[in-house]
């Protein structure tokens, strides 16, 4: 039986923190969007028919506050996001849509009902999430309404308006001098690399498929960072097929040898599910285990971990990921057989929690590739090792005061408000 067992050994329990809408399930972007909120709720009934939720301290996410939202973005942006409605929406309004990528048709990022308090829950929970593990109550925080990486300061992007990983993030910087951030959705983390571009402060690692003019057509291997940021942005460019052979040959080096390097005080994991097989977007083929396995891989350092949901377009696999990959976190084993639940019926006729890989798909990442690749990074890291602009002195977060007390706040405003530095092969 396969089991979160499987790989690590990690049966040890950390403390967890799970953030918990059912609301957020009932939001629409549009009958014919890929984006269906609605897989959240599938994935907390998961957690309920599993009993997941007896061994972790559950919450319901608050909402982030229009001013928490502009640590990183644009004022006019976060008032446009919150007074615009279907209904609200005249002449006066239609250059704010264009200027910021709301509610074109047929568009990516429609203007829905409910949109601002969508935004303002995911981002509350990986802002809390962010706060649970600085103030050391919790070793892991579980937010699978986060993870919205495409948002930019001013601009939606890919199904994101509010980007929470990055408000996540330079609060963790308040107490944590680095803080390392990785990326398995099959999409690149565009909008976190930028808003960290150009600092040594936040190291980001993004696996994801590139070329073809795949979405959002940024992260070449090459792209690195700039000025105090060089070196400190990692991108993983792969291809069709993606298998869970292949991609924990490749994931485990590169993150063991960022984590030697950098010495993160804190880890934000995006865990988008489109780069599982069968995605209706994605063209990876992993599976539910082979996922898993990164999540297990990150959480075996024993660092403080912030854990997001991302894109995931085949609402039934992305409920199944994400449930797996919280008793992965928790170190509870869980049968594969889904048990008894308000979505029973779709999980027909199997009620597998796993999934096969589609095997008419040939992965196109060939051990030489994924060689040639590796070692491009793992030699764009050694050249980090000994950089004088790093503070790489290690701070647990055990001896540090709670997140009040902290005066590096007005350090970690400086850097969301410096521009970020557009990658030459935007889209
Ligand atoms: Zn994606």
């Amino acid at each position: 039986m396969l089991s979160s067992q499987a790989l690590y050994g990690s049966t040890d329990r950390l403390r967890v923190a799970y953030f918990m809408d059912f609301d957020v399930g009932g939001y629409y972007y549009g009958q014919h969007h890929p984006m269906k909120p609605h897989r959240m709720a599938i994935t907390h009934n998961l957690c309920l028919a599993y009993g997941l939720y007896r061994h972790m301290d559950v919450y319901k996410p608050r909402k982030a506050s229009p001013e928490e939202c502009e640590k990183f973005h644009a004022h006019d942006y976060i008032e446009f996001l919150r007074n615009t409605t279907p209904d609200t929406i005249t002449d006066d309004v239609l250059d704010q849509l264009q200027r910021f990528n709301v509610g074109r048709q047929h568009g990516d990022c429609p203007l829905f009902d409910g949109l601002w308090d969508f935004c303002a829950v995911s981002a509350g929970g990986s802002i809390d999430g962010a706060r649970k593990l600085m103030s050391g109550t919790s070793d892991i925080a579980i937010n699978w309404a986060g993870g919205l990486h495409h948002a930019k300061k001013s601009e939606a992007s890919g199904f994101c308006y509010v980007n929470d990983i990055v408000l996540a993030i330079l609060e963790l910087l308040r107490l944590y001098p680095r803080v390392l951030y990785i990326d398995i959705d099959v999409h690149h983390g565009d909008g976190v690399e930028e808003a960290f571009y150009t600092t040594d402060r936040v190291l980001t690692v993004s696996f994801h498929k590139y070329g073809d003019n795949f979405f959002p057509g940024t992260g070449d291997v090459w792209d690195r960072g700039y000025g105090r940021g060089e070196g400190y942005a990692v991108n993983v460019p792969l291809k069709d097929g993606m298998d869970d052979a292949g991609f924990s040959r490749i994931f485990e080096p590169i993150i063991t040898k960022v984590i030697e390097v950098y010495q993160p005080g804190a880890i934000v994991m995006q865990c988008g599910a489109d780069s599982l097989a069968h995605d209706r977007l994605g063209c990876f083929n992993l599976t539910v285990q082979g996922h898993a396995n990164a999540v297990a891989f990150v959480r075996s350092f024993r660092i403080p971990m912030l854990v997001l949901g991302g894109g995931g377009y085949n609402i039934r696999n992305v409920a199944r990921c994400w449930l797996f990959e919280t008793s992965v976190l928790l170190g509870i084993s869980v049968d594969a057989q889904i048990p008894y639940n308000d979505y029973w019926e779709y999980f027909a006729p199997e009620y597998s929690l796993h999934i096969q890989p589609m095997r008419e798909l040939e992965n196109q990442n060939s051990r030489d590739y994924l060689e040639k690749v590796k070692s491009k990074v793992i030699e764009q890291l050694r050249q980090l090792e000994g950089a004088p602009s790093v503070q790489m002195k290690h701070m647990p977060p055990s001896i540090w005061p709670a997140t009040d007390e902290i005066d590096s706040e007005d350090e970690a405003e400086d850097i969301a408000s410096e521009d970020p530095v557009s990658s030459p092969t935007a889209s």
